[in-house]
């Protein structure tokens, strides 16, 4: 797919989203020598969702999951296809500015690196990929199943699902549960509420992290 549509849909001066480019050579080596990075951003878009993606040929490959992930093997979350997007957008957290394609907030929900299982290449083609998340909140073995043909929207429509084992639990509600940021602790409610700060870089840490006050040195507060 390469990274045409994710430049042709956004505007550089505007928006402070890396233009990228496909990391090229980097899969190959990275897949004998270590593992392929994953993220999942939770977007406060016009929509709410979760931004699934898994580092495939030098870009990562993208989903999004209005629901998110559930932990319920029983449950099938649907992930539309969407572009490509470049490897460093999987350091992205902040404000993407209103008016501009997506815009609204964005944290890292997770992150981690993912096995396939099997060949992943003739996974995407055959619409069906296992891999294994190691992930901060997500681990073990999942699926990713393709519904059919393009769905009315022109995107091809998955399901994500949990595959049953130690890592399943049907009592949890993942995204209920831990809303916050694996970066810098904040939900995506609060990084929208600051919006002097814009997205920081993979590795680069957090910049002008604006905290509340510490309630063990406000009088009175606990
Ligand atoms: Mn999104």
């Amino acid at each position: 797919m390469g990274l045409d549509e994710y430049q042709r849909k956004r505007d550089f001066e505007r928006t402070r989203e890396p233009r990228g480019k496909v990391a090229r050579g980097r899969a190959e080596k990275k897949r004998s020598a270590e593992r392929l990075q994953f993220v999942i951003q939770k977007h406060a878009a016009r929509n709410l969702h979760y931004d699934f993606r898994l580092e495939l040929d030098g870009v990562l490959k993208s989903w999004a999951v209005p629901k998110g992930p559930s932990l319920v093997p029983t449950e099938r979350r649907m992930a539309a296809q969407v572009e490509d997007h470049p490897l460093e957008y999987g350091g992205f957290e902040g404000v993407i500015p209103k008016g501009e394609y997506g815009g609204g907030s964005v944290v890292v929900w997770d992150r981690g690196t993912w096995e396939p299982i099997g060949d992943p290449r003739a996974g995407m083609r055959q619409g069906k990929l296992k891999f294994r998340l190691h992930g901060e909140k997500l681990q073990g073995e999942w699926v990713l199943v393709r519904t059919g043909g393009p769905a009315d929207d022109g995107k091809e429509h998955w399901f994500l699902i949990k595959r049953d084992d130690e890592h399943a639990d049907p009592s949890r509600d993942i995204v209920a549960e831990q809303p916050q940021s694996v970066v810098t602790g904040r939900k995506v409610e609060e990084v929208g509420a600051d919006a002097d700060r814009t997205w920081t870089r993979r590795g680069e840490g957090p910049r002008k992290v604006r905290r509340g006050p510490d309630a063990s040195k406000v009088k009175g507060a606990r």
